[in-house]
């Protein structure tokens, strides 16, 4: 159970929102049509400098017996301080990448796909989004890549897979600080990501 419905919105396919949510409020990242993948990132909304850290949260989430890297509770931030800045409290699909740290850009679609310029990416979208906050491209730090589907092979390597997540799923994260938040519904379209095609998701934010 959430808690009360106090906002609720639809980032566009192919683009990014970037909004806030007070300490105690939980936010649902939702499906609309399903197989959407987003990417993700996180700050202390009263002080940019500190931001969610991805190696930081796998390995301390590992240690603790909290999850792995495809389920995780704790959102830590950056070291130096290694707070927790988000709390998952409810999730569906259980199936995410969270060790990595990447997002789609345009010099990624030029080595994977041949895609010379043109293409939105999810680093674009997060810049556009966080420009109103002063945030710059430079400052889109670690992304945590909700709904994507990789298999991470022995050798250390790994193939991205067509998410599984469907139309009902959905993530709920509890914020344990003001935390300014900005989403990329991804838009991949070359590659398995999001199944060949790009779709909106939905925020929910409860009191
Ligand atoms: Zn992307």
């Amino acid at each position: 159970m959430a808690g009360t419905l106090t906002e609720e919105f639809v980032i566009p396919a192919r683009h990014a929102t970037a909004f806030e949510v007070k300490q105690g409020q939980t936010f649902r990242i939702h499906q609309i049509d399903g197989y959407q993948v987003g990417d993700c990132v996180f700050y202390n909304a009263h002080d940019y400098k500190e931001m969610f850290h991805v190696g930081q949260s796998w390995a301390i989430n590992v240690i603790c017996g909290t999850g792995t890297s495809k389920s995780f509770k704790h959102f830590y931030s950056k070291p130096p301080r290694e707070n927790v800045m988000m709390t998952v409290v409810d999730d569906t699909c259980r199936n995410h990448w969270g060790n990595m740290g990447g997002r789609c850009s345009t010099r990624l679609y030029q080595l994977r796909d041949n895609i010379e310029a043109g293409h939105r990416s999810c680093q674009e979208n997060l810049t556009e989004a966080l420009a109103p906050y002063g945030i710059s491209g430079d400052e889109v730090f670690d992304i945590f890549n909700v709904f994507m589907n990789v298999d991470l092979h022995e050798d250390g390597g790994f193939t991205i897979l067509p998410t599984e997540v469907s139309a009902d799923d959905y993530i709920d994260i509890r914020a344990d600080m003001d935390i300014l938040a900005a989403i990329s519904a991804c838009p991949a379209d070359t590659s398995p990501t999001n199944g060949g095609n790009s779709a909106p998701l939905g925020i929910k934010i409860f009191d």
